[in-house]
């Protein structure tokens, strides 16, 4: 009996030493941006919130996120294109609080090295993206200790784009972007992103914003979109488009040019600043970026849409 229990115990003893020597102390992972294909705003929240529909796509374009645990606090190195504070107020910093928080995993130390490659404030979703991928990076290196809705109501509180990040597969997004639908049949598609010299603050968007609610044709267009059709033309809208090209004209210019460059719809995304055009083949892609870049509107990229990774 004696023996039984010792061998019970030194079983588990075992079985929690070898979850911790296969904690992962380092870990590598892609945060994509996004596109908004369409965004409709249908409401206001009495906090002050906005209720929206919008087809979410996630792009090829990637800031990385390299972990390693520490014995220290929680820090941040950032490098690559576009400069972010590396402290409390970068997302990924209090991605990585909160899920502490959340496992119980007390004066654990790790340095997130972070390489953004997303312009920011360009409506391209980067710092939402990050806080996702430090939520799915350190459920992974700590044996996933959340289960996916609780990751899901961590993302929520962090910001309003988290929980689409946590998915990494196209969405139609309602609520205040929370409430996720995955879109199975997203065409295959290159999508040539704008990005201006200009930084637009989605705050500000929000809060210039003088809307007529209009819910109706959208939600159709939805439904259409979930039996399989889809009509791009009808899906290319951005509410938040016309007040910023009231302040912007560059917004409109950058549009125009697009379409000539051969694009079959083009629309800003989310809050802007970036602007995309959508193409239907490869080479005509290309080809628009080497004519829009000959006009010095801003940076240029050329993206497909990426599923899980
Ligand atoms: P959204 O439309 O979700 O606001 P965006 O693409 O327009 O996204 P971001 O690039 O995410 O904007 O940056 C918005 C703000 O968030 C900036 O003021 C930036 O300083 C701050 N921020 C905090 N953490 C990050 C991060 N890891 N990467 C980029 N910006 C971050």
């Amino acid at each position: 009996m004696r023996s039984g229990i010792a061998q019970f115990i030194s079983g588990q003893l075992l079985t929690r030493y070898l979850v911790l020597v296969t904690l992962l102390k380092k870990y590598s992972i892609k945060a994509p941006a996004k596109l908004n294909i369409g965004l409709k705003i249908t409401g206001q929240r009495p906090d002050g919130y906005h209720e929206l529909i919008s087809i979410m796509v996630p792009i090829s374009l990637f800031d990385y996120l390299d972990f390693r645990l520490t014995s220290n606090n929680i820090k941040i190195i950032c490098n690559g294109d576009y400069l972010v504070p590396a402290d409390e107020r970068n997302l990924a910093y209090r991605a990585a609080q909160d899920f502490f928080i959340l496992a119980g995993i007390n004066s654990q130390g790790l340095t997130i090295h972070l390489t953004k490659k997303i312009p920011v404030e360009a409506g391209l979703g980067g710092g939402s993206s990050d806080a996702a991928a430090t939520l799915l990076a350190l459920n992974n290196m700590f044996d996933h200790p959340l289960a996916f809705n609780e990751l899901h109501n961590a993302a929520v509180r962090l910001g309003a784009d988290v929980a689409f990040f946590l998915e990494r597969s196209p969405c139609i997004a309602k609520g205040i972007g929370d409430i996720l639908e995955p879109i199975r049949n997203w065409p295959r598609y290159w999508y040539v992103i704008i990005t201006p010299k200009l930084n637009i603050s989605t705050s500000w968007v929000y809060q210039s914003l003088n809307l007529k609610l209009t819910i109706c044709k959208f939600g159709f267009i939805i439904d259409q979109l979930k039996r399989g059709k889809i009509d791009l033309n009808a899906l290319m809208v951005n509410d938040l488009e016309p007040m910023v090209v009231s302040h912007f004209p560059l917004i409109g210019a950058l549009k125009k040019a697009l379409l000539k460059a051969g694009a079959i719809g083009a629309l800003m995304s989310g809050s802007g600043s970036s602007v995309f055009g959508i193409f239907t083949s490869h080479e005509q892609a290309y080809e628009a970026k080497d004519a829009l870049l000959s006009q010095q509107f801003g940076v240029v990229f050329v993206v497909e849409c990426v599923h899980h990774s």
